[in-house]
């Protein structure tokens, strides 16, 4: 394709019209914050589209979590990237905040934001209130009228997917113009969840981990293909594994090769990863300008197989074991925030969410817990309960 300057609402219309491969994205006015975004070579993205929202997007979008500099949020912005995804929770809302302002004004059809609130599950009798209150309040930080994609957060089981009230809910969020699209996130690692979803009939799109640690890759991406096939967009989270680094810190992911094994599957419409600063960003726009899984990728990737990475696979084989039935899983997600993300704020969120008692793990001399991941699971949960009661300003 011949490369020429278009402005983003031209990429908008552009996507819209142009079938699979690479676009030209608009030359860039980051080159000052960003080193590589003025290279041309890099701002070349394939998009792709949204299931049956008929939406497309790049492969590559930003998963704002942890970061904090609006000033990232404009080089991503100013490279190309088009949707941006936060939660109501991210950062006590401070994230939508950011998000809200950055945005106020530019076109809002050169953007596409998704947001998600969470609820507790066995449903609550204030559940749709609840849920109302927080979309209220997030499209308030976010000072829009509505969200492109609108998520339930974090569902953990099956039945949620499906159940009457959740989805009266959803649809009624949807039919009011609150949003445009509805989807859920999971970090549940379960094939079962999607499959609900195509059932449920109600989910425009699912986010949900994907990368080659998965312990069920083959039913995952089974169910990710009859999804894709009833025209539900995936977006995958969690493709470099849970970190930046290997499991003892020492060692750099490559991030480049992460996202194009993922990219590799056709049916993944876009990736989120998290980058907090433009080194980061940079990796994941080289990625994007050059999208195809290559040898030295699978090598690299095949290297990692048996390496203990902080991707705990929330299989859930050792709440079995626990005799205090601990919901491990959880914990070793808030483990993976501090360890991996270096996000510990979003680890006390996390394990303040789950209720925890005080006398943790008092039962055992020694964790009785056999990870078949080889997670020294008791060390862990060492290692990352006592960030409960750090005050919030020193934790990162
Ligand atoms: S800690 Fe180990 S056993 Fe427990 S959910 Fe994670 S991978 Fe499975
Ligand atoms: S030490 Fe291990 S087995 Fe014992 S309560 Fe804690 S997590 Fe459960």
């Amino acid at each position: 394709m011949k490369k020429k300057g278009v402005n983003r609402r031209d990429f908008l219309r552009l996507s819209a019209t142009v079938g699979a491969g690479a676009i030209l994205i608009p030359e860039t006015t980051a080159s000052s914050l960003s080193k590589n975004t003025s290279n041309a070579a890099v701002n070349q993205f394939p998009v792709r589209t949204l299931g049956k929202t008929g939406i497309r997007i790049p492969i590559l979008s930003m998963g704002v979590m942890r970061a904090d500099n609006p000033n990232l949020l404009r080089a991503a912005y100013n490279s190309g990237i088009f949707h941006f995804d936060t939660a109501h929770g991210y950062q006590n809302g401070r994230n939508e905040e950011m998000v809200g302002t950055f945005f106020e004004g530019k076109p809002r059809d050169s953007y596409f934001i998704g947001t998600k609130v969470k609820f507790d599950y066995p449903l609550k009798d204030n559940f749709e209130q609840d849920l109302n209150e927080k979309l209220t309040l997030s499209l308030k930080r976010l000072k829009m009228d509505y969200v492109d994609i609108f998520y339930a957060h974090a569902y953990s089981t099956t039945e949620e997917i499906g159940d009457s009230r959740v989805v009266e809910a959803l649809k009624k969020i949807k039919e009011e113009g609150k949003c445009r699209f509805l989807g859920f996130s999971t970090h549940a690692h379960k094939p079962e969840q999607i499959d609900a979803a195509v059932e449920a009939g109600i989910y425009d799109v699912i986010l949900l981990s994907y990368n080659f640690k998965l312990h069920n890759l083959p039913e995952t991406d089974a169910a990710i293909e009859r999804a894709a096939k009833a025209g539900i967009g995936l977006v995958a989270m969690k493709t470099m594994t849970g970190g930046t680094e290997d499991a003892d810190g020492k060692k750099k992911i490559n991030a480049q090769a992460c996202l194009r094994w993922a990219w590799n599957n056709e049916h993944i419409t876009t990736a989120i990863p998290g980058f907090t600063n433009y080194d980061e960003l940079d990796e994941c726009l080289a990625a994007a300008g050059d999208s195809c899984l290559t040898d030295a990728d699978k090598e690299y990737i095949a290297g990692l197989a048996e390496k203990e990475m902080m991707f705990c696979q929330q299989c859930g084989e050792c709440k079995k074991q626990c005799p205090e039935k601990l919901p491990i899983p959880d914990i070793m997600r808030a483990y993976m925030y501090t360890y991996g993300y270096k996000y510990s704020q979003l680890s006390k969120e996390t394990l303040a969410e789950l209720n925890l008692p005080q006398d943790l793990c008092s039962s055992c001399d020694s964790c009785k817990v056999k990870c078949p991941s080889g997670f020294n699971v008791g060390e862990k949960i060492a290692a990352i309960t006592p960030v409960m009661q750090v005050p919030n300003e020193f934790l990162t």
